[in-house]
């Protein structure tokens, strides 16, 4: 810690936090626990805005993150975040919060998608006073970009909404975030990965089990409020933009804890990913007047929705490039498309998209400036996750039925906002949002005497069996964890993504049948405490055969199309029976049920969604 840098409440905090230490290893041998008011799991831009708010409405905070921080996958955000500024042009909130809920296919719920759009351009505002770098217009204001679904007067043409910081924004907030963390005094615990939480008889959140990667120790955080900011689940497809650690863990704790996913069925795929790698092409590069074209060059949105056409949402162009695909319109035969940025001028391509230029010439040995670029959709994004409401609350079954002590926010939960289809900018902008309202709840009870909920005995005990387990097994039983990781990977890929239907649901949910036993069994060769990621990586595809099976189902079960959602045995969205969020329950054994919970619905009637 540079001392010069805080001040003396944070260097009172620090030692305070340390005594915590001191004091409760005495009373164990190699588990340590740790006190916190307040405990974040997860520092990408949720965790960390919800980590600031709750510091500076005066809880004691811990933040315990598997990665350093500055790696969390919020880096990797390209293309901006939303809000109705009107910088460029005429702009309203209330245009941005109908876009958002006739993206999310009417199934997003209204007073959530409300609160967020309106607390967009102040938000803006304050990412910048804390530091974030937004790239400016001629005017001097900060520069706004379009992206795809955000229309000006309900739908009439595109708007310039995305703001944006060239193409690093995720980079640029969460590094001005962490900052201010630090600043304020919030406790890191870096490379910590959390393997369990631990609930009391009551059904109340006390804290969570983390394995230390560098030391191989597990320990305990108790802590009066927990909020979870684990991110996405992109690694359990083939094909996907996330990073190696976006294996959704927290979504795979809460169901052996007995707590429901929501929506899980709906999965973001972006158009354009680099072909065959997945690597991201921001939506930002069709923002900035880059078009898609066939094998015949044609510029097929043109076709399928001729009002925004390329910057249509990205369920709807996701599933067109496959339609062109299937219909034998892909480049040169192969299974992929072209975005085309040859007619873009240079300085737009070197000062607002400097990163889609250097990706495509690193990854693929194109030139942007020279030849279009070769894509296909990618695994991008959950819409589902961890039912949370406006203020982070993990909601188990009807509304304001909460699990004492736990939260929920970012890309791991589901409030619901992005409903069956996300748009573009919206998911930076729900972990500044919904990050910083989460902080203020936690604080807030807190500080209205919400107390440790007492530790059960051993709260690690689970974890460390596990562990224990996974260590034992052997090759003569067992069989190398990428075996069953790049199969869950395969037959998600193939059987539950863009397009799905029943036989390929269920092709899918007896794979994972299979898989789980094998996850089970997975053979660890690395022995060892220190770093001992090859540990790691098989609990990690434990999580990911549970919640898989929750997006399988759960696509199974919901017999229409919608959003991202799309069946070829049942073409049409139907209102009737499916107006509603799901709730997949599981015992995390192959036994699962489902509940409903009503979407809510405030100015905005469903209608049919044309673009
Ligand atoms: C390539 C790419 C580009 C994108 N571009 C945009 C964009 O331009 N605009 C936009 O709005 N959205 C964009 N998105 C989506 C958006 O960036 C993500 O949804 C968002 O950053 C997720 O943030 P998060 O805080 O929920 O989690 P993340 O940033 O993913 O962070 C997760 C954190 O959880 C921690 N963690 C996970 N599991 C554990 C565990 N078991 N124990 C302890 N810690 C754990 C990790 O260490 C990490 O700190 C993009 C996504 C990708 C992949």
């Amino acid at each position: 810690m540079r001392i010069g840098a805080i001040g003396t409440s944070q260097i009172l905090h620090a030692i305070r936090n340390t005594q915590h230490e001191i004091r409760n290893t005495k009373y164990a041998t190699r588990t340590m626990t740790f006190e916190h008011d307040v405990v974040v799991v997860g520092a990408g831009g949720s965790g960390l805005m919800a980590a600031l708010y709750a510091r500076e409405g005066g809880a004691d905070v811990g933040v315990v993150s598997k990665l350093h921080p500055l790696r969390s996958h919020t880096g990797a955000a390209q293309g901006g975040i939303a809000a109705a500024l009107g910088n460029e042009e005429e702009d309203h909130w209330l245009w941005h919060a109908f876009d958002t809920v006739k993206g999310s296919d009417y199934v997003g719920d209204q007073d959530a998608i409300e609160a967020l759009c309106k607390d967009a351009p102040r938000t803006i505002v304050e990412l910048e006073h804390y530091g974030v770098p937004f790239s400016r217009n001629e005017a001097g204001k900060i520069s706004q970009r379009r992206f795809g679904g955000h229309t000006r007067n309900f739908g009439e043409a595109p708007v310039k909404r995305s703001c944006h910081a060239a193409d690093r924004t995720g980079h640029t907030i969460l590094h001005t975030l962490y900052d201010q963390c630090t600043k304020q005094g919030v406790r890191f615990y870096d490379e910590f990965q959390v393997l369990d939480l631990i609930m009391t008889e009551d059904g109340e959140c006390a804290g969570v089990v983390a394995y230390e990667i560098l030391t191989g120790e597990i320990h305990t955080f108790h802590a009066k409020q927990v909020c979870f900011a684990t991110g996405g689940y992109g690694r359990a497809f083939e094909t996907t933009s996330n990073a190696h650690a976006g294996t959704g863990d927290g979504m795979g704790i809460m169901l052996r804890n007995g707590i429901p996913l929501e929506d899980m069925e709906f999965v973001q795929f972006h158009p354009t990913g680099l072909y065959r790698l997945g690597i991201l092409i921001t939506e930002g590069a069709r923002g900035e007047g880059g078009i898609l074209r066939n094998s015949e060059g044609e510029r097929f949105m043109e076709r399928y929705a001729p009002t925004v056409k390329d910057l249509a949402p990205r369920d709807l162009v996701s599933q067109c490039i496959y339609q062109e695909i299937r219909e034998g319109r892909g480049v040169q035969g192969e299974n992929y498309v072209h975005l085309d940025l040859t007619h873009l001028d240079n300085a737009i391509l070197d000062n607002k998209l400097p990163e889609v230029t250097e990706f495509s010439r690193t990854y693929m040995g194109v030139d942007p400036k020279e030849e279009p670029i070769p894509v296909v959709p990618t695994c991008h994004y959950a819409m589902g996750g961890i039912p949370a409401n406006e203020d982070g609350h993990v909601e188990v079954g009807e509304r304001g039925e909460y699990v004492p002590g736990l939260y929920a926010v970012g890309e791991c939960a589901c409030v619901s906002i992005h409903g069956a289809n996300r748009l573009g900018t919206n998911a930076l902008l729900e972990l500044v949002v919904m990050g910083r309202r989460t902080g203020i709840e936690m604080a807030k009870q807190v500080r209205q005497g919400k107390d440790y909920a007492p530790l059960p005995e051993k709260p690690e005990a689970d974890t460390r069996d596990m562990l224990d387990d996974l260590l034992s097994n052997t090759r003569d039983e067992g069989e190398p964890i990428v075996n069953v990781r790049s199969e869950l990977q395969e037959t998600m890929m193939e059987n539950v993504s863009v397009f799905r239907n029943d036989d390929t649901l269920s092709t899918a949910l007896d794979d994972l049948q299979g898989l789980r036993k094998r996850a089970k069994n997975v053979v660890v060769d690395d022995k060892s405490k220190r770093f001992n990621t090859d540990l790691m990586d098989a609990v990690e595809v434990g999580f990911m055969v549970d919640y898989a099976e929750a997006i399988a189902a759960g696509a199974r079960h919901r017999t229409e199309s919608r959003g991202a959602h799309s069946r070829e045995d049942y073409e049409e969205r139907n209102d009737e029976d499916w107006l509603k969020h799901t709730l997949f329950h599981s015992d995390a054994n192959g036994s699962y049920e489902f509940d409903d919970k009503e979407v809510v619905i405030t100015r905005f009637e469903p209608k049919e969604r044309s673009y």
